[in-house]
């Protein structure tokens, strides 16, 4: 019992059958034990008891031949003549009577012992000592019983002779009859063993028959059964038999017999040899039956709980089918509970899945599943598919979530993600992220269709839209790849997508464009700039050269605004459009932007006092940092004063942190630096900045001054602006004058002051001097203009 539970069984319906086998096998086991030793016993009394009537039996043929060899024996002593010869020695005729008498009994000794102890009649003398021995006995009275004469064991029985008084005694002897004893063994119910046995010392026995002694084994049983007259177990010649023993009456003390009966267990057993069978053959059925029924039962027991044993497995593999519920009890119970879980488990992970391949605001697949997609379509598709992967990225979004805040923002996202799903119907449509959408069009038949496609989207997202009472008419920019041709997984088609993006973007917004390999050389060609930006920090590459700015009001050049350049050891003379956006991508432009700064100031301190200095300050170096301390040193470095020092910013520093941006504006302009709004009129809600700061100037975009002659509605534009400027106490500066006609109108339109090829070009710094000595060109210019309008 104890070493069930330590055994492993893979299964449950095996450890109980072994369990209840083990069990029934073992009260089997028992009971077998039992019955067998119950046969045994039952097999041993009665072979005892026949063994028992089977001594009496002899018992009565052993006194039958005694009394056979006494009557003769008597009848011959009362025999006058007899009795004459043996009182006158007639030896010859007791002997002849006697020999007569012996043969008829069948005895093999017949003897006369007188009264005095002498021995007649004797035909071998050899036995005369052995025959003496019985004297007395016969003096005692004892006429019967068992002697050892000349080595064997005999039968004697004796009768006296009175004539008329004791004058000896006629003896019989015969041996012990091995055909009574085997007359006894046919007579027994069971074929038993007879024979005799005699004392050969203290606790040991012969056989009578053969003279061998008997095992100490025998011997010792045998002892005890005499007194007792009881069966005993031994083992007899080489047999396990039952045995009993039953002591025979001796003439002589120490001549001491007994009859040995004996049966061979194994055959007392043989009767119940059948019982034996059936009953092992019963039991061998009922441990059948008790395996069999016992395994059916834990199976019943067993199955439901393997169905749930596998479901598991499944569930843990991502399965989750339900499993069948069978009738009510605790199993059924257990497996709608198993159900239950499984279902909620399946839920919950959809929730999960869901949330993770989600992009939680618009409801479209996220980056990662993005990712997985492609990647998977790719792997699926041949060589041959054509996949083609649009980069959407809106104009201006952040514009709309830092002026309308970011609850509109969101909701145009969603909007626009509504639009997408439902143009690109049958396509794979994700949110990478911020306002950068993208679309994945499957099995292209070719660039048509894609084609076809980006123009419907952009159409779609161009559809004014009405957020929170305002108007909005979003816009986008895409870029395509296609597979396998611009690449084979995702990453690299995304990557090659969003180059064709920035292509799209720089050529106009709310346009696509395909990817190029030239695009890849131009990304890398920025890669080039970048680190050869580095270098040129550090081997002083740049200088700055200067544009004046006329002021119309005074008739004088009131400023010069300070312009990088960048002389590249091979390239040459690399325009500020090329860099500066590469060293604002990378915060170089902050120790730029401070040379600058310091370059422009130490230059302007040169100049006459009432002319001022223009700086271009980039926003990202607003949102760094160290801004204000820059511009303090240059001006200290210097000696500048801060009212000539203009610093010259663009809508685009208020896009992020605004307040903060504000704040740097007002103590910029509280030391007395004056702040210009530049490229006025390109951005997105340029007037409600106006509110918001209170500028020196606004310096109105080339592209307005550039439409003056060419737009008709241009002029009432700019007319607009200076109109406004003046009213909230700005002045104005016009950008990129570069014909007469322009500006005339300007004049007339009252514009402050006026920059541009027209008058000059940007000059090195040591040309600005000349410029002081001889300012009546422009007087002229100026002149003519006025006239002209
Ligand atoms: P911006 O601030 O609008 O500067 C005026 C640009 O217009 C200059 O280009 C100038 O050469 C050009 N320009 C002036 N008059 C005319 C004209 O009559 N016709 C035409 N077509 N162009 C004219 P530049 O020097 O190439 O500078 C380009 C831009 O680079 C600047 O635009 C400014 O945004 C940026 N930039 C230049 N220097 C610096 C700098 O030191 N720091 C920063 N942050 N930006 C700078
Ligand atoms: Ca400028
Ligand atoms: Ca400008």
């Amino acid at each position: 019992m104890a070493l069930l539970p330590e055994l492993q069984f893979r299964s449950l319906s095996t450890r109980l059958a072994v369990l209840y086998a083990g069990l029934f096998a073992g009260v089997l086991l028992a009971v077998s034990a039992l019955f067998s030793i119950s046969v045994q016993e039952i097999a041993r009394v009665q072979v005892a008891r026949q063994l028992v009537a089977s001594g009496a039996v002899y018992d009565r043929l052993w006194q039958q031949r005694t009394r056979q060899m006494q009557d003769a024996a008597q009848l011959l002593a009362r025999d006058f003549g007899f009795r004459e010869a043996s009182a006158t020695g007639d030896s010859a005729t007791a002997a002849s009577a006697l020999a007569n008498l012996k043969g008829r009994l069948n005895a093999n000794l017949a003897v006369v012992i007188s009264a005095d102890g002498r021995v007649i009649g004797i035909e071998q003398p050899a036995l005369r000592r052995d025959i003496a021995r019985l004297w007395d006995a016969l003096d005692s009275g004892q006429m019967s019983g068992v002697a050892a004469i000349g080595g064997r064991t005999r039968q004697v029985a004796a009768a006296p002779i009175m004539a008329p008084t004791l004058t000896g005694w006629i003896v019989f002897a015969s041996d012990i009859d091995a055909r009574e004893l085997r007359g006894l063994e046919k007579l027994s119910a069971i074929p038993l063993h007879a024979g005799v046995i005699v004392s050969a010392g203290p606790g040991r026995w012969r056989d009578a028959a053969d003279g061998s002694l008997l095992a100490g084994v025998v011997a010792a049983p045998v002892a005890d059964s005499l007194d007792k007259h009881e069966a005993f177990n031994a083992s007899i010649g080489g047999t396990a038999s039952i045995g009993f023993a039953k002591s025979l009456p001796a003439m002589v003390a120490g001549d001491r017999a007994a009859l040995l009966l004996s049966y061979s267990r194994a055959e007392a057993l043989a009767a119940y040899r059948p019982v034996q069978w059936a009953m092992g053959l019963i039991a061998l059925l009922g441990l059948i039956v008790v395996i069999v029924a016992t395994w059916r039962t834990a199976r019943r027991i067993t199955e439901p709980l393997e169905r749930l044993d596998e479901a598991a497995e499944r569930l843990a593999e991502g399965d989750y089918r339900q499993l069948a519920v069978e009738g009510r009890d605790e199993l059924a119970r257990l497996a709608s509970g198993f159900n239950r879980m499984a279902r909620e488990i399946e839920e919950r992970e959809q929730r999960i899945t869901h949330l993770a391949f989600n992009d939680v605001l618009t409801g479209l697949a996220n980056r990662s599943m993005f990712h997985r997609h492609v990647d998977l379509l790719l792997e699926r598709s041949g060589s041959g598919d054509v996949l083609a992967l649009l980069c959407l990225d809106l104009d201006h979004f952040k514009t709309v979530n830092d002026t309308m805040g970011h609850g509109v923002g969101d909701q145009l996202l969603v909007a626009l993600a509504a639009r997408l799903r439902e143009t690109a119907r049958d396509c794979f449509v994700a949110r990478l992220g911020g306002d950068e959408f993208v679309v994945v069009q499957p099995l292209v038949a070719g660039r048509l269709s894609v084609d076809r496609l980006a123009q419907e989207l952009i159409k779609a997202v161009a559809r004014p839209i009405e957020l929170e009472g305002q108007q909005i008419t979003p816009s986008t920019s895409i870029g395509i790849s296609f597979s396998p041709d611009d690449g084979i997984d995702a990453a690299t088609l995304l990557r090659n997508a969003d180059l064709a993006l920035y292509r799209a973007k720089a050529d106009g917004r709310g346009t696509y464009s395909f990817f190029e390999e030239s695009l890849n050389a131009r990304a890398q060609e920025r890669r080039q700039v970048e680190s050869d930006l580095r270098l040129a920090i550090v081997r002083g590459e740049f200088e700055l050269h200067f544009q004046p700015l006329f002021d119309l009001e005074k008739g004088l050049i009131g400023s010069f605004e300070a312009l990088i350049r960048w002389n590249h050891p091979t390239r040459g003379l690399v325009s500020p459009l090329d860099f500066i956006p590469v060293a604002e991508d990378t915060g170089m432009i902050v120790p730029i932007g401070a040379w600058v700064m310091r370059e422009a100031c130490h230059q302007a301190a040169s100049w006459p006092d009432h002319v001022r200095v223009a700086v271009n300050v980039s926003s990202v170096q607003f949102h760094r940092s160290g801004l204000s301390e820059t511009i303090l040193g240059a001006l200290a470095a210097s000696g500048l004063a801060p009212h000539r020092l203009e610093v010259e910013i663009t809508e685009s520093i208020f896009l992020e942190g605004s307040e903060a941006t504000l704040k740097l504006l007002h103590s910029l302009r509280s030391l007395g630096i004056r702040i210009a709004l530049d490229d006025f009129g390109t951005g997105y809600s340029s007037l409600s900045y106006l509110q918001s700061f209170p500028f020196d100037k606004l310096k109105i975009d080339r592209s307005f001054i550039q439409a003056l002659l060419t737009r008709p509605g241009a002029s009432a534009v700019v007319r607009a602006i200076t109109d406004l400027a003046r009213a909230l106490g700005m002045e104005t500066t016009a950008e990129g004058v570069e014909e007469t006609a322009q500006l005339a109108e300007l004049y007339a339109h009252g514009c402050s002051s006026v920059q541009g090829f027209l008058l000059s070009k940007p000059i090195a710094a040591g040309e600005v001097a000349a410029l002081f000595s001889e300012p009546g060109s422009f007087g002229a210019t100026i002149e003519r203009s006025a006239r002209t309008a």
